[in-house]
C-alpha cells in the first residue's frame, strides 16, 4: 500500500452509480409522451449537485477511522426515506438477516467485497487496514441513484419506472468500494483519461467481486456492471458491458449505451468529468481481452495484474498509454514475458500499442500514435503528454 491517507486528507469526489448522461437523455423527454420523467431526471440531476455540497457537511459524522480486530466490520442503516446521513443502524456485523431484503442484500455485498479483496488480493478492507464498511439503504424517496461519498455507500430505492432498487447488483456494490480503494492507492483524479481509468478499475474489481462470489470463469463470467438494475420493461440488460462495450441498454426513455471499446471510438466531451463513464469502454474491453486470454478465473491472473498497478505502479495522472504500459510491466513482473505478451495483445486490440516498459518510456511524446481527435484546449493533447513526469513517490 503507498498511500496513507486519512479521511481528513482525502477529497475523493462523490462517486455516483448512475452516469450523468442517462439523466441528461431522460431530461429532455417530451412531457406529452412520457409523463414527469424529465422532470424527475432534472430533480436528480440537482440532487447530485446537493450531494456534492452535502458532503462537504458530513465531514465528522461518522467515526470510519476504526481498525477491525478480524475481518469485516459491517454496519447498515435506514434513512427511513429522508435525507440524514448514515441514519438509524438496522443490522451489525454478524446478526441475523432484518427480512428487508434492501437492508440484507446491501450487508451480503458489503461482506462479498471484503471477502474478496481479502481473499484474493490480502487486502483487509478499502484502505488495507480493516476501515469499517458502512451503507446506508432508503436513502430519500424514490431516489434514482446510489453513491459512494469518499466515508461509505447510500443506497436509493429506485422510482420502479426506470431504476428498481439499487442493492440489488453486486458488481455494482463492488464497483462503488473499489472507487474507496483507489481513493487510498493510484488516486486516479476524477477527470479525462485518468478519470476514465477510475472508472474502469472499479468496473474490473467489481465484475471480479460478482464473478468470485459465483465462482464463474472469464469465459462464463456475464461481463455485464448493472444488471438488474433497470426497473421492468426498460430495454437493457445493465448499465455497462466489459465484454461488448456500446450494447447495455437502448430504450428511447434512458438513450443507448455510449461507450466505445476501441480508440478510433474515443468520445471528446466536457460531460461527465470528460466523459470518465463513456471512454472507460476502452480500458474495460482490454481487461476483459486479456482475462479471457488468460484463462480460468479472470482474477487469477488478470486481476492480480490490474491490482498490482493500481496498488503499486499507476500514477494519479495516468493517461490510458501510461496505464497500459505499466499494466503491461506489471503482467511480465508477475507471469513473465507470456503475461506481458498476453496484456500487450490486448490493449492493441482496443488501439492501444505498448512498444516498450514504463521504465524505458522517456516521454508521453513518444506513446504510441492513436486516432483522436481532440476539442477543446483541455483535451489538446488526450494522450497526457504535457503530464509526463513521474510523481517523486
Ligand atoms: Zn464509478
Amino acid at each position: 500500500m503507498r498511500r496513507t491517507a486519512t479521511h481528513e486528507q482525502v477529497h475523493a469526489p462523490i462517486h455516483t452509480i448512475v452516469p450523468p448522461h442517462i439523466f441528461k437523455h431522460l431530461a429532455g423527454l417530451p412531457d406529452e409522451h412520457w409523463p414527469g420523467l424529465a422532470d424527475r431526471a432534472l430533480e436528480s440531476m440537482a440532487l447530485a449537485a446537493e450531494m456534492r455540497a452535502e458532503r462537504c457537511a458530513m465531514a465528522g459524522v461518522t467515526a470510519l477511522r476504526e481498525t477491525s480486530a478480524v475481518g469485516a466490520q459491517r454496519t447498515v442503516f435506514d434513512a427511513k426515506h429522508g435525507f440524514t446521513l448514515p441514519g438509524n443502524v438496522v443490522r451489525r456485523e454478524g446478526e441475523a438477516s432484518t427480512g428487508d431484503e434492501t437492508v440484507d442484500e446491501a450487508y451480503d455485498a458489503l461482506g462479498a467485497t471484503y471477502t474478496y479483496f481479502s481473499k484474493v488480493h490480502k487486502r483487509d478492507s478499502i484502505d488495507g487496514r480493516g476501515l469499517r464498511l458502512d451503507a446506508t439503504v432508503h436513502y430519500r424517496r424514490s431516489f434514482n441513484n446510489a453513491f459512494w461519498n469518499g466515508r461509505q455507500m447510500v443506497f436509493g430505492d429506485g422510482d420502479g419506472e426506470i431504476f428498481g432498487r439499487f442493492t440489488r447488483s453486486l458488481d455494482i456494490i463492488g464497483h462503488e468500494l473499489t472507487h474507496g480503494v483507489t481513493q487510498y492507492e493510484a488516486g486516479l483524479d476524477y477527470q479525462d483519461q485518468s478519470g476514465a481509468l477510475n472508472e474502469h478499475m472499479s468496473d474490473v474489481f467489481g465484475s471480479l467481486v460478482k464473478q468470485y462470489s459465483l465462482k464463474q470463469t472469464a469465459k462464463k463470467a456475464d461481463w455485464l456492471i448493472g444488471e438488474g438494475l433497470w426497473a421492468p420493461g426498460i430495454k437493457g440488460k445493465a448499465l455497462r458491458s466489459m465484454k461488448a462495450p456500446g450494447t447495455a441498454y437502448d430504450d428511447p426513455r434512458i438513450g443507448s449505451d455510449p461507450q466505445p471499446a476501441h480508440m478510433d471510438d474515443y468520445v471528446s466531451t466536457d460531460d461527465d468529468n470528460g466523459g470518465v463513464h463513456i471512454n472507460s469502454g476502452i480500458p474495460n474491453h482490454a481487461f476483459y481481452l486479456a482475462a479471457v486470454a488468460f484463462g480460468g478465473r479472470a482474477w487469477v491472473k488478470a486481476g492480480a495484474v490490474w491490482y498490482h498497478a493500481l496498488t503499486q505502479t499507476l500514477r494519479r495522472d495516468a493517461d490510458f498509454a501510461r496505464a497500459a504500459a505499466a499494466i503491461v510491466d506489471a503482467a511480465g513482473a508477475k507471469f513473465g514475458k507470456a503475461g506481458a505478451v498476453i496484456v500487450r495483445e490486448a490493449w492493441k486490440k482496443v488501439g492501444i500499442e505498448v512498444r516498450t516498459s514504463t521504465s524505458r518510456l522517456p516521454r508521453a511524446k513518444k506513446s504510441p500514435k492513436r486516432r483522436v481527435r481532440p476539442r477543446g484546449p483541455r483535451r489538446a493533447n488526450p494522450l497526457g503528454a504535457e503530464r509526463g513526469h513521474r510523481r517523486a513517490s
